[in-house]
């Protein structure tokens, strides 16, 4: 089976601009780029027109919380920084049960894809007594939506009564926790360069996680060869958290406990030195840039530009959708677009520089080469947007009028070779049921407070 997508209105590689006449798929890859006014060599069996619309790399979200697509806009989390935001929420997250994790990350997956994003990132770091099997229920939802994942196996065992923030009902004991994680890695963890899972190991935050648990997941990170992933730096009092209770700043914290910089990512970033990005930038570290969490929570912004230039691998992620409170891709390049500008000036920082975030950067971010890239050989992961709508009327450049007009949904996008939104619309015909579940389960997790 091939499929051409033809003659495209505009095209961003993941880089830049590309002048083509559209991409040749077979099976789940781009096996031809015709130049403009040229065709395919190879007879094709499905055209695609995309004269009217821009065609882009399937967008890469490298951080987000499934689960708290239960708790938008909630009260309780409402007008809040990040410690008491956390301390209002943790007693509801308490009463996840199996059935709002499956249903909450097939609803978060949904809104990614209808987005734009064609690979995305969950950091699941509660385990209550009532969902020990969290991420084998995600496992599960995720294959139903066809979204390329990078699934965790978060953790917390670190309560209140020992010095950290979460309540007891929400951690676990940490050898549970450790031999979960050798046991998920090699239950589900899928290497090869076709991956349509992977899986990574994630602590939550300094403040939620013993030292101990942080050193043997690196041990076992490192055995396994799999990714580490964690919070840090994100707001000024986990720094002073990390100074009065660990002795040292996050980083420092991070290094004495084995992290390797150069398989990790972070979330956020923001509150690191000058020393400190020279370091990551050597490591090649990862970094998970929030945007719209990072202003909802007044945590402070991400300095993109110095950590890109050092050699950090920057990518973008929408966060939980308790701080976020939507899980938008294609938005969450436009608020990136505007903080970044703020921050750097409008000259270094454009809207490729902001594409670019979502796409090869969040693929360096999580050491995923095959995607976030459209060029021959690439994973066939491609969004594509048709800029019809009013708010696009009268755009000189339509790759830049993408972000500046504020895109927010896809009108085709594919994964792995296969179209998963067509027309603006899912594929997946569940998706009613599956949305009216969530918003009962919405009002359920609310009421039933342990
Ligand atoms: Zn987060």
């Amino acid at each position: 089976m091939r499929i051409w997508i033809k003659s495209p209105l505009a095209t961003f590689d993941g880089h830049q601009e590309l002048k083509c006449n559209g991409f040749v798929i077979e099976n789940n890859r781009i096996v031809q780029i015709p130049e403009s006014g040229q065709h395919p060599d190879l007879p094709v069996d499905e055209i695609h027109d995309a004269s009217d619309k821009v065609v882009i790399p399937g967008l890469i979200n490298t951080h987000h919380h499934y689960y708290q697509t239960l708790t938008r806009a909630c009260p309780a989390g409402l007008d809040k920084q990040l410690f008491p935001w956390l301390k209002g929420l943790y007693p509801i997250w308490a009463n996840l049960t199996p059935e709002m994790i499956d249903v909450s990350t097939q609803v978060a997956c949904a809104e990614l894809l209808l987005s734009g994003c064609t690979t995305s990132a969950d950091h699941h770091y509660l385990y209550t007594d009532r969902c020990p099997d969290a991420l084998d229920i995600q496992v599960e939802a995720v294959r139903k939506t066809g979204i390329r994942s990078m699934l965790t196996r978060g953790s917390m065992d670190l309560d209140r009564d020992r010095g950290g923030l979460p309540p007891s009902s929400t951690v676990q004991d940490t050898d549970t926790i450790l031999s979960d994680c050798e046991h998920k890695v090699d239950q589900y963890h899928d290497s090869s360069p076709d991956s349509m899972l992977r899986i990574a190991l994630a602590p939550c935050s300094p403040f939620s996680v013993t030292r101990e648990l942080m050193t043997k997941t690196a041990e076992i990170a490192e055995k396994k060869a799999v990714l580490l992933h964690t919070h840090l730096a994100e707001t000024l009092d986990e720094n002073a958290y990390s100074e009065n209770r660990l002795g040292c700043r996050p980083l420092e914290y991070l290094e004495s406990t084995g992290w390797m910089l150069d398989s990790t990512w972070l979330a956020h970033g923001i509150h690191f030195n000058d020393s400190e990005i020279e370091k990551l930038g050597y490591g090649r570290t990862g970094i998970a840039h929030c945007p719209t969490s990072n202003m909802t929570l007044g945590s402070g912004c991400c300095r993109v530009l110095p950590l890109t230039e050092a050699g950090a691998n920057v990518g973008l992620g929408v966060d939980g959708s308790a701080s976020n409170d939507c899980s938008n891709m294609i938005q969450e390049v436009r608020q990136a677009f505007l903080l970044q500008r703020l921050h750097s000036g409008p000259e270094k920082f454009g809207h490729i520089r902001a594409l670019r975030l979502a796409t090869s950067g969040s693929a360096d971010c999580l050491r995923w080469p095959g995607i976030g890239r459209l060029e021959v050989g690439a994973l066939a992961d491609i969004a594509l947007y048709r800029l019809d709508e009013i708010r696009f009327s009268g755009v000189g450049d339509p790759i830049a009028g993408l972000v500046l007009c504020g895109g927010h949904h896809a009108s085709d996008v594919m994964v792995n070779g296969i179209w998963q939104v067509q027309d603006g619309q899912l594929l997946n015909s569940d998706m009613e049921k599956i949305h009216r579940q969530h918003r009962d389960l919405a009002i359920q997790i609310l009421q039933d407070k342990r």
